[in-house]
């Protein structure tokens, strides 16, 4: 009996589990749902995904059917026109993906055939590491050390490219690919070709992983592996990069290591509290000393737009709105620019990422801006404020990313500092002892 693969954020042939079981038997279909939520995602994320499935679809002999609809109806009939059973899929975590996969489930069983989830996005999946206990980590450290103890399996093979039932698509990718790119234009692609992710990650790990943790927080080297795009549409496995790097054994694979485990933590964190998509976990200031209305409007378009005076601050947001990329030392310091000196709360920063990131994903996204804000599981204590010039200094010392990203910088165009930082600096701060004084 043929086997159907529910194709989700795990757009690859190699190293796919759930693929390999569903060709286990013979020949798979496959199937990848155009749900209507795809239509609030940026065009950017949108284009980028299309080209993703294109290609995915061309390796697949042209077998992989992308169709219209909601998950539940999409599979459903995916699997009645193969004939299949048993339907398989790697399992996500976060409130939607798991609202999805029960959804497919109900749908699937109410005629008798089988949801089986075979692998997830993750090196260790969320709730898998724990302490003694039972009970989740809290902090990243002893996380860390608990989730390499943990381990993982080796990559699993490469699926049969050949192996495949075709079925047909109702998506027209490339017309999407075009409409995103029209509606939300970026300076270039990013790279959405399997094998050329896989090349391009093993140049890197030659290259660049020996002088990770000397050179990662340099944005104008950027020589990170920029891995962020294809492991939020799994054109790659972690365990993949894992397999690929630890053999390296240097302080940069260990650093590297590390990165790849904050991602599994913010993972963990959302699976054991769904709420922190858009609460706070914990309180750093009083609701009413945020800034709100007009005031608030109009820091946060100068702040969006990278006309706030401060270089290292524009020259990120508008790497972000021109490439949909940030590099992540950049990305602590707009967050916390916008969270203590602009008092504008996370939410709002979190929202303006979900539209330019093309490597957006819930968990890492809502998790990092709650690490900056202070709020969340083991994050940067409330009190550490970023000082914009002195991390440009300390960063990127000729000021070439600076230099890149705004070409007007040392013309009477750029405009001077919108904030005294070091005042609001200090007045967030006591805003910060009035609320915890409150309790
Ligand atoms: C406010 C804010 C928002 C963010 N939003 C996202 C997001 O939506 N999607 C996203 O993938 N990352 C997000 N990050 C994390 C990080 O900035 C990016 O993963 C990283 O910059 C991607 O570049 P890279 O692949 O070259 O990273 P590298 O430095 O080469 O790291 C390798 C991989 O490790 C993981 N990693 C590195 N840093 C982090 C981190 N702080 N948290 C979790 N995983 C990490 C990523 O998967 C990354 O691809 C955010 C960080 C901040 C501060």
């Amino acid at each position: 009996m043929t086997h159907l693969w529910w194709a989700r954020r795990d757009l690859r042939l190699h190293d796919n589990p759930a693929l390999i079981d569903a060709q286990a038997d013979g020949p798979a279909a496959a199937v990848f749902a155009w749900t209507p939520a795809l239509h609030f995602w940026s065009g950017r994320r949108r284009a980028h995904l299309a080209r993703t499935l294109w290609s995915l679809r061309d390796s697949t002999g042209g077998a992989l059917a992308v169709r219209r609809g909601e998950a539940a109806d999409v599979v459903l009939a995916a699997a009645q026109e193969a004939d299949a059973g048993v339907v398989l899929a790697a399992r996500e975590f976060s409130p939607a993906g798991v609202a999805q996969q029960e959804a497919v489930a109900a749908a699937l069983e109410a005629e008798g055939r089988e949801l089986r989830f075979v692998g997830s996005p993750y090196a260790v999946a969320p709730g898998r590491v724990t302490k003694g206990d039972g009970t989740p980590y809290r902090v990243f450290t002893p996380f860390r050390d608990a989730w390499r103890q943990h381990g993982w399996r080796q990559p699993a093979d490469a699926a049969d490219p050949r192996g495949f039932v075709p079925l047909d698509s109702d998506v027209d990718l490339d017309q999407h690919a075009a409409h995103g790119d029209a509606e939300d234009p970026l300076l270039e692609p990013h790279e959405f070709r399997e094998q050329r992710v896989l090349d391009a990650l093993e140049s890197w790990i030659d290259d660049a992983l020996i002088h990770y943790d000397d050179e990662r927080d340099r944005p104008d080297l950027d020589s990170t592996s920029r891995l962020s795009v294809p492991l939020a549409f799994g054109q790659v496995h972690p365990r993949t990069v894992l397999a690929l790097t630890a053999p390296k054994r240097s302080d940069g694979s260990r650093v590297f290591e590390s990165e790849i485990a904050w991602r599994d933590f913010h993972a963990d964190t959302l699976w054991h509290e769904p709420q922190a998509r858009r609460e706070s976990l914990s309180r750093v200031m009083l609701e009413e000393d945020w800034v709100t209305g007009r005031e608030a409007d109009q820091a946060f378009v100068a702040w969006r737009d990278g006309r706030t005076g401060f270089p290292l601050v524009d020259a990120g947001m508008r790497q972000l709105a021109q490439t949909g990329w940030m590099h992540n030392r950049v990305r602590m310091v707009v967050a916390s620019f916008l969270i203590k000196d602009l008092r504008i709360p996370w939410q709002r920063g979190a929202d303006h990422f979900r539209r330019t990131l093309v490597d957006y994903d819930h968990a890492q996204n809502q998790l990092n801006w709650q690490w900056v804000a202070g709020t969340g599981r083991d994050a940067s204590p409330f009190f550490r404020i970023f000082n914009p010039e002195a991390q440009l200094d300390r960063h990127d010392p000729q000021r070439r990313y600076v230099q890149r990203w705004v070409p007007e910088l040392d013309t009477p165009d750029y405009p001077g500092p919108m904030v005294d930082h070091k005042a609001e600096r200090e007045t967030t701060l006591a805003l910060h002892r009035r609320a915890k004084d409150r309790g």
